[in-house]
């Protein structure tokens, strides 16, 4: 499975996620394959909050080794359409 670090991932547009074992996949919008999403300190495991802010929809991830967070971009959200 391809791997994205935190600063691509925080450039793509997800489509879909889920968390199996603590470890996070995500799909970007537009590709077939999910992405297993790996931190800078090599850990994979994420504290994974979803928000909507300005009326766009948001992952709120943080790691659960370092602390470092971000926020993906979710498809098909609120504003959408
Ligand atoms: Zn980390």
């Amino acid at each position: 499975m391809r791997e994205v670090d935190l600063a691509e991932a925080s450039r793509l547009l997800v489509a879909a996620w889920r968390i199996e074992d603590g470890v996070l996949h995500v799909t970007p919008s537009g590709a077939d394959e999910p992405l297993l999403l790996r931190c800078a300190c090599r850990r994979c495991h994420w504290i994974v909050e979803t928000r909507t802010t300005g009326g766009t929809a948001v992952l709120h991830i943080r790691c659960h080794g370092c602390g470092r967070s971000a926020d993906l971009r979710l498809a098909g959200g609120p504003a959408a359409g």
